[in-house]
């Protein structure tokens, strides 16, 4: 039979989806196809798993739902675990299927569109529609050309939000119940042991569960059950309630939510609930996402080079004890060992969190940076290309910031943020015993204060891995002599 194929990567939803939509629209019975491709599961380049255990599992979840939902719809989601292109050559061969068309959602990176380049080349006989769905905006509709990308966020975010009626477009309809049946075999999710990953660390109970609906879940919770939009500006900063932060960002990374949902669900908000600083500045974040996909789109390749956006010429070191000490945190410092242990258990880390142990690892211990950015790429659930190397770019003094000496004091920004020491308690068992008023000073302690507090250093606890003055004057020293 005749058919065309919607070929899902990171768009796995069935609303807001303009490959589905005109792929059903084309007169032909549709099949989805979502292939867990080995790629996906090999090592990074600082021999870290390219998909960890948590996201892994969220994304098992996220493709079982996108399953159920395109059974409503009468389609099937063949799956398979395979190379995209050698799948489709076996789903030809096998004759149940005789695949026209291939219909998909471009993605940005370097080896999503060499993956789209084979599977174009070898079904020459193929008819491949691609379309874009990952951003706000549509490329099309960019207010500007994209080589007028402003080179710092500001203006960028001025200009949409001028032109947002104009370049954001409405959600698309659901496609039509198909009522054709495809005679394919549609084939088992796998697990997380099939894809080679040890699921005995993950939480039982995890906070975060993937798929489109959990996705519309968290929507309706986050802006109309509880109206916590209205309360974004004092809460977003927060550590350790779930709904400090809209925690949106796994679903978009995954697009079980198109951003256009997200959008628009704040514009009716907006409308009918309430508009207030904390509603825009929760649409300033969403700008940030945006910028960074375009950013990606400008500078292509470039944000994964070691010296960013503009090629500087920074030492960085690839400490093998620094790079093992911050991932499993372990650095001495609490706060940046609190929130990387948040990520190791639980695939989570704050937006606070990321910045300061982003600019602690590329700043302060003077390694390179992208051995960071691939270990968030391998742990973070909502781990999403542009978004992920954009931000460490700029948090690296390679991006797009102004102020690129700036960096995160951590200790003071444990002090700020976490003033009881809750946060702290919660993921450092060791620092149990010290007082909240004294726990982010623990680097700096004593013999007196371990004594007094029965904390050892360098037994229970590990030592500062290094001394924080020096290191902050090592950096702007580094950053001085490449400017020179
Ligand atoms: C070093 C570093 C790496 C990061 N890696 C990723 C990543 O791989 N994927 C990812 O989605 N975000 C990443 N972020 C951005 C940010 O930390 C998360 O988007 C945010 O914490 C998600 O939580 P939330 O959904 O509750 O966000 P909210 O605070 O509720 O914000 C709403 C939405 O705005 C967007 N947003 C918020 N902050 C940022 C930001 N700084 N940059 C871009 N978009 C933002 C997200 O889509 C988010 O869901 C990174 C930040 C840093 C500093």
């Amino acid at each position: 039979m005749e058919c065309s194929l919607v070929w899902f990567r990171k768009d796995l939803r069935v609303h807001d989806h303009e490959p589905l939509l005109r792929a059903s629209a084309s007169g032909r019975p549709v099949a989805g196809l979502y292939c867990f491709d080995p790629r996906d599961y090999g090592v990074t380049s600082f021999g870290f798993p390219k998909t960890g255990a948590h996201r892994a599992r969220f994304l098992i979840e996220s493709v079982k739902e996108l399953r159920d939902n395109l059974h409503k719809l009468g389609m099937k989601l063949i799956v398979r675990m395979g190379r995209p292109e050698q799948v489709i050559e076996e789903l030809a061969a096998s004759g149940n299927l005789d695949i026209q068309e291939v219909y998909y959602h471009d993605e940005l990176g370097s080896e999503e569109e060499e993956t789209v380049k084979l599977v174009k080349s070898q079904h020459p006989g193929l008819a491949f529609h691609g379309f874009d769905g990952h951003s706000l905006v549509h490329p099309e509709d960019l207010p500007f050309p994209l080589e007028d990308l402003p080179k710092l966020y500001t203006p960028f975010q001025k200009i949409i939000l001028r032109s947002q009626e104009q370049c954001v477009r409405p959600l698309l309809p659901l496609p039509k119940r198909q009522e054709a049946v495809i005679a394919a075999e549609e084939g088992d999710i796998p697990n997380l042991d099939q894809l080679g990953l040890d699921s005995s660390m993950l939480p039982s109970d995890p906070v975060f569960r993937g798929g489109s609906s959990e996705g519309r879940k968290r929507l309706k919770h986050y802006f109309y059950d509880h109206q916590h939009v209205s309360r974004y500006g004092e809460t977003r900063n927060g550590l350790l309630e779930y709904d400090d932060s809209s925690k949106l960002s796994p679903y978009l990374a995954l697009g079980c939510l198109s951003p256009r949902v997200v959008y628009w669900g704040l514009k009716d908000y907006e409308q009918s609930i309430a508009m207030n600083e904390s509603t825009q500045g929760f649409m300033a974040e969403l700008l940030w996402r945006e910028y960074f996909i375009y950013v990606h789109r400008k500078y292509g390749d470039r944000i994964f080079f070691a010296g960013g956006l503009d090629d500087k010429k920074l030492p960085l070191s690839r400490d093998e004890k620094r790079i093992r000490a911050w991932c499993s945190g372990e650095t001495g410092y609490p706060f940046v060992d609190a929130n990387m242990r948040e990520l190791q258990q639980s695939g989570w880390m704050s937006n606070r969190g990321r910045q300061n142990t982003a600019s602690f690892l590329a700043k302060n211990l003077g390694v390179d940076w992208r051995a960071g950015a691939e270990w968030f790429e391998s742990s973070l659930l909502d781990y999403d290309v542009s978004v992920n190397y954009g931000n460490w770019c700029y948090n690296s003094a390679v991006g797009n910031d102004t102020r690129p000496y700036r960096i995160f004091n951590v200790t003071k920004q444990g002090n700020d943020y976490d003033p009881q020491g809750a946060y702290a308690r919660k993921w450092l068992p060791e620092l149990q015993a010290i007082p909240s008023e004294r726990i982010y000073e623990v680097p700096e302690f004593t013999l007196f204060d371990q004594l007094e507090y029965g904390v050892t250093l360098g037994e229970d606890y590990p030592h500062p891995i290094v001394e924080w003055m020096a290191s902050v004057t090592a950096f702007r020293a580094r950053l001085k002599a490449e400017k020179e």
